[in-house]
C-alpha cells in the first residue's frame, strides 16, 4: 500500500540518527505530492532541529498542497519557545498531515493535532503505529515524558 511505503520511508529517514537525538525523540518526516516524494528530513543529532523543519526547508514553496507523513505527532509548542512544527506545517500550506504514533509529552499530547485540524489540515493518527515505535524506540522517550 503506498500510503505505508510512505511512512515506512519516514521511519527509514528517522532510523539514520537513532540513538543520537536526545533530548528529543528521533522522528522522521516525508513529505510526498503526487504520489512522488519531495523531500525528507530526520531530527538533527542533538535534538533539533526537527525533522518537519528540515523537509519542510529541503522541500521550498513546492511543499504547499502536500502530504506530510511523520512518525511522531509535530509538536505543538516547544521547549526553547521557537516556531513549532505544526505551525510550520501550517505556514508551508500542508494540506494533509499522516501521524504514525501520539506524541504523550508537554509539548504535543494532542497539541499539534489540534493545531493543525483547527488550520483546517486534516490529521489521520496511527498508520504503521507500532513499527515505528519500536523501531525509533519510542517506548524510552514515552516513559521519561510520562513523568
Ligand atoms: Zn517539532
Amino acid at each position: 500500500m503506498t500510503e505505508e511505503r510512505f511512512m515506512r520511508a519516514a521511519i527509514e529517514a528517522a532510523r539514520v540518527n537513532l540513538g543520537k537525538t536526545a533530548p528529543n525523540p528521533v522522528v522522521g518526516c516525508v513529505l510526498v505530492k503526487d504520489g512522488v516524494i519531495l523531500a525528507s528530513g530526520a531530527t538533527a543529532p542533538g535534538g533539533r532541529p526537527h525533522a518537519e523543519d528540515q523537509a519542510l526547508q529541503a522541500a521550498g514553496p513546492s511543499a504547499r498542497g502536500s502530504t506530510a507523513y511523520v512518525t511522531l505527532e509535530p509538536c505543538g509548542a516547544r521547549s526553547s519557545g521557537g516556531t513549532s512544527c505544526s505551525e510550520l506545517l501550517v505556514a508551508a500550506g500542508v494540506a494533509r498531515v499522516v501521524v504514525a504514533c501520539d506524541d504523550p509529552s508537554p509539548f504535543a499530547s494532542g497539541r499539534g493535532s489540534e493545531r493543525l485540524a483547527a488550520a483546517g489540515v486534516s490529521v489521520e493518527v496511527g498508520l504503521l503505529a507500532e513499527e515505528a515505535f519500536e523501531g525509533l524506540d519510542y517506548a524510552a522517550w514515552f516513559a521519561s515524558s510520562a513523568s
